[in-house]
């Protein structure tokens, strides 16, 4: 009988494990005296996008970074699909696909080059297969022959785009994937993470507050390396009184006059 409620326990434990995607509890990142992430929690749960949001220097790249494991942590803590950032790194880097800041690509490369590079570091069995899946997945047919320093913006993003899935994970953080994008680009791109958000959790940070309103289910607002909103759209316009979410925003990280 024993055996069987710690059988039935970590059965549950594991179960819990899964259920959210990310989970982050009081996650702090000083730079020298200052504080650049200040002890956020928040939670992102599977096969949803969350916009996370915030002004320049807020602190937004270095939650990222620190949920990826690329850079540790002050304090506190955070797990990805269970994994903690600190002790389980590979199995964080095994579940997360990152596009940085400025999306850094090897120019001189080759698109189709590039993603077999990838696909190589992360010891892909099907490399072949799945970087013609990528290539398709990210509408790159056309350009996979092309130096990627060739490539037109859009078109860089999405070779950001298809390193950052190639392995498949199960969380993706997108750093500004939408920034210096023109319209059409911004659309198309806009689109794809929509698409790629219905199977997997997507972490999106971006300036743009339509696209917010567009395509993410859940919201975090940080300001100066605080949480100041963790909600709904609905939940937040409902709260705030207002129809867009632009307001809301200005008004929770507005510096004092
Ligand atoms: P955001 O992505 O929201 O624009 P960042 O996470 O890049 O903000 O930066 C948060 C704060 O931390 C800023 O004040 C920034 O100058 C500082 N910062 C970021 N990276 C470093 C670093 N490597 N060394 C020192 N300070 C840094």
């Amino acid at each position: 009988m024993g055996g069987l409620l710690i059988k039935m326990y970590s059965f549950g434990f594991k179960f819990n494990k899964q259920v959210l995607s990310i989970s982050v509890k009081a996650l702090s990142k000083n730079y020298g005296s200052q504080k650049a992430v200040d002890e956020i929690s928040f939670e992102a749960k599977p096969g949803k996008i969350l916009g996370f949001l915030g002004p320049n220097g807020a602190g937004k790249s270095t939650t990222m970074k620190m949920l990826t494991s690329f850079i540790p942590k002050t304090a506190g803590s955070a797990q990805v699909c269970g994994f903690d950032i600190t002790e389980e790194s590979l199995e964080v880097r095994r579940n997360i696909g990152y596009l940085p800041e400025n999306n850094p690509l090897y120019t001189d490369m080759y698109v189709k080059e590039f993603l077999y590079f990838i696909g190589d570091v992360y010891h892909l069995r099907n490399l072949k297969s799945r970087v013609e899946e990528v290539i398709k997945l990210t509408g790159l047919e056309k350009e996979q022959h092309k130096k990627i320093g060739a490539l037109s913006k859009g078109y860089k993003q999405r070779v950001g785009l298809a390193q950052a899935i190639i392995h498949d994970p199960k969380v993706l953080i997108l750093d500004e994937p939408t920034s210096g994008l023109d319209p059409n680009q911004l659309i198309e791109i806009r689109a794809l993470i929509k698409e790629l958000g219905k199977t997997k959790t997507v972490v999106l940070s971006t300036h743009i507050m339509q696209e917010v309103e567009a395509i993410c289910d859940e919201i975090v607002i940080i300001n100066k390396g605080k949480i100041v909103a963790s909600d709904t759209l609905s939940g937040l316009l409902e709260k705030h009184q207002e129809s867009t979410l632009e307001p809301i925003f200005v008004k929770l990280t507005k510096e004092p006059n």
